[in-house]
């Protein structure tokens, strides 16, 4: 039956960013799709562990050191005993005139947005194939990316750089490990009424201008991500790869 394809029962993700905005919002999906989930963020998860209940499992780690990796991984297999699903969500934005950008905003940026994100993908995708019986493999990321991993943004070159970088590392990891049983895929959330947007919202005319562009007529939200998240970490999609989904009230079409 189709709608089995898109269960998650049984199986066992992890989601970075955890404790707020779309990263809450996955990890509810997750839970009510039948996966148990372990939540890593920098900030206790406590408002996500009240939503999701049993199913969820906090493990405290600051992303912007690779250092943190190993402890992930080894907590998931210490709580769940496995690893089926990645989902890479946490991410910075700094705001900032590009000819006085800092060397920290940079940094500070491609380090959690882009480099945990690949070394991380790394660490699960070899558990993956620990995993794999009968020379099967089968494990999901799901990247998530941005509108500016196709458009330029103004005052963020650091994010537009980590972004775009996320979209490409995408596509590479998909053509080298979809043979393996490997799925990764990304979703480009447009604009969403999250922390990372907030200076942009109480920007009267920024806010405005953004609104007007949105074929859709409003901002999105961390429910508007579930559906696409599920179905990338799901049976469903076995059979997409490398792919970056949009889901931005319309908005790259425009
Ligand atoms: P958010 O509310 O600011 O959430 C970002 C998450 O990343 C938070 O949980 C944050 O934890 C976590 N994080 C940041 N730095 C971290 C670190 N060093 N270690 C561990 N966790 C860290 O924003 P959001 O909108 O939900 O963002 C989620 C993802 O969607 C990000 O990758 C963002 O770039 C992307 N995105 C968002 C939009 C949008 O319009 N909102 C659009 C496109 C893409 P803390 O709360 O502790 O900082």
């Amino acid at each position: 039956m189709i709608l089995d394809k898109f269960s998650l029962k049984g199986k066992v993700a992890i989601v970075t960013g955890s404790n707020t905005g779309l990263g809450q919002g996955v990890c509810k999906a997750f839970v009510e799709a039948g996966a148990k989930v372990v939540g890593v963020s920098r900030r206790p998860s406590d408002e996500t562990a009240q939503i999701c209940g049993e199913n969820f499992y906090n493990v405290l780690a600051d992303l912007s050191s690779c250092d943190v990796i190993p402890g992930i991984i080894e907590k998931t297999l210490a709580k769940f005993g496995r690893i089926d699903i990645l989902v890479n969500n946490a991410g910075i934005i700094k705001r900032q005139d590009s000819i006085e950008f800092s060397e920290e905003n940079w940094d500070s940026v491609i380090a959690v947005n882009l480099k945990t994100v690949f070394f991380l993908t790394q660490a699960v995708a070899q558990q993956f194939i620990k995993q794999g019986k009968d020379g099967k493999t089968k494990g999901k990321v799901i990247n998530i990316a941005s509108l500016l991993s196709y458009q330029g943004g103004i005052r963020v070159p650091s994010y537009t750089a980590s972004k775009s970088g996320v979209h490409g590392m995408t596509m590479t990891l998909s053509n080298e490990w979809a043979k393996l049983g490997i799925n990764v895929n990304g979703i480009a959330p447009g604009y969403m009424a999250t922390n990372n947007t907030q200076e942009l919202r109480e920007d009267g005319e920024r806010s405005a201008d953004i609104l007007a562009r949105i074929p859709a007529g409003r901002w999105g939200t961390p429910e508007d991500i579930a559906g696409a998240a599920v179905f990338l970490a799901s049976e469903a999609s076995d059979y997409v790869n490398g792919f970056t989904v949009a889901v931005d009230g319309g908005w790259l079409g425009r």
